[in-house]
């Protein structure tokens, strides 16, 4: 079991595929991002190993994310060679959606068990703006492709950025009063390299809430009021589904945190937002054995941080957000 000083089971691992990404939403990273080489991000062997390695630790439950883990090489075979992993008895991805249309069944059948699709409107021409150049509909089809394909329940993720999509969040809602998918709204954070759109136009999870029940009505209180997950979860009178606010800026949930995460190139980040970082490649690579790297994920899941020092100007700089996955 991996636990750390302040006594919490770490048992989540999200692992970055690659942080290439289809997309450059202007709230994750520049326009002009450069990409690592392939042979700087972690090999499918590698990742087998590492995940092999992180469920011989009471690692269980697994996130795939990016960049946009749907562009990786052999994501299907990568799906399939983590749910195969004894011990591990959830795989889920964050995407962006853009290639469900025709991956949804294959990853389904992969083992892959769930999605969280980014769609930050449902307006085309602001979704082109958000994300620079992406078309929504096949965002679209993406979501209806994975609902068809069983990868439920299906939750929606929207970052809020001023300027961009904050009257779109009543919108966004509204989905939920037909359709059974929990839609979350997350407080834009700050990292290196979009600093300035990240500080500057910040809504916060309580502004997104009073919007969505001056439009729409009271929010009830979903799941007896317990956290779902990093999510705050309520509904709409008579709704088939959930709508979560992710406050991590304004009312984090460190306390209850249960991950860690893998960088695209192999290093065990401890906190999304601080710099804290362990390297596991370059030893794996330099050909440490498995009771050597499992002392190392020890180490590291023993010093993770409490949580992060947004309120003391603490950013972390030595990434952007493709990097470490969200
Ligand atoms: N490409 C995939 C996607 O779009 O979902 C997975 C990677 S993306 C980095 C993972 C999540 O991080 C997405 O929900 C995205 O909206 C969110 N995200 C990116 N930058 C963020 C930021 N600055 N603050 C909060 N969330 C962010």
């Amino acid at each position: 079991m991996a636990i750390d000083r302040f006594g919490r089971n770490i048992h989540y691992l999200r692992i970055s595929l690659t942080d290439h990404c289809n997309l450059r939403c202007v709230y994750c990273m520049p326009e002009d991002q450069t990409f690592r080489p392939n042979p700087e991000l972690m090999q499918d062997d590698e990742i087998f190993l590492l995940t092999r390695l992180f469920a011989s630790l009471g690692f269980d439950k697994i996130r795939l994310t990016g960049g946009e883990p749907t562009v990786r090489a052999h994501i299907v075979d990568i799906v399939r060679g983590i749910a195969a992993t004894e011990g591990i008895h959830s795989v889920s991805m964050t995407t962006n959606g853009v290639l469900l249309k025709k991956l949804a069944q294959p990853l389904a059948e992969a083992g892959l068990d769930r999605v969280n699709i980014s769609v930050d409107t449902l307006n085309p021409e602001k979704f082109r703006r958000l994300t620079r150049w992406g078309k929504l509909e096949d965002v679209w089809n993406g979501v209806l492709a994975a609902e068809q394909a069983g990868l439920t329940p299906l939750k929606l993720n929207a970052v809020v950025v001023k300027g961009y999509n904050e009257e779109d969040v009543v919108d966004l809602a509204r989905l939920t009063l037909e359709h059974a998918w929990q839609f979350r709204f997350i407080e834009m954070m700050p990292f290196a390299g979009v600093t300035d759109v990240q500080t500057s136009q910040v809504i916060t999870a309580q502004q997104i809430h009073d919007r969505i029940e001056s439009a729409l009505g009271r929010l009830e209180e979903s799941n007896d009021g317990k956290l779902d997950g990093e999510a705050r979860v309520f509904h709409l009178p008579g709704a088939k589904g959930d709508i979560g606010f992710i406050s991590s800026v304004t009312n984090p949930f460190c306390e209850s945190c249960t991950r860690a995460r893998l960088t695209a190139d192999g290093r065990l980040r401890l906190c999304l937002l601080r710099e804290n970082e362990v390297d596991l490649l370059t030893p794996l690579r330099a050909g440490a054995s498995l009771e050597e790297l499992r002392k190392i994920i020890l180490d590291g899941v023993w010093h993770k941080p409490w949580g992060h020092g947004l309120a003391e100007g603490v950013i972390p700089l030595n990434r952007v957000m493709n990097e470490i996955g969200g």
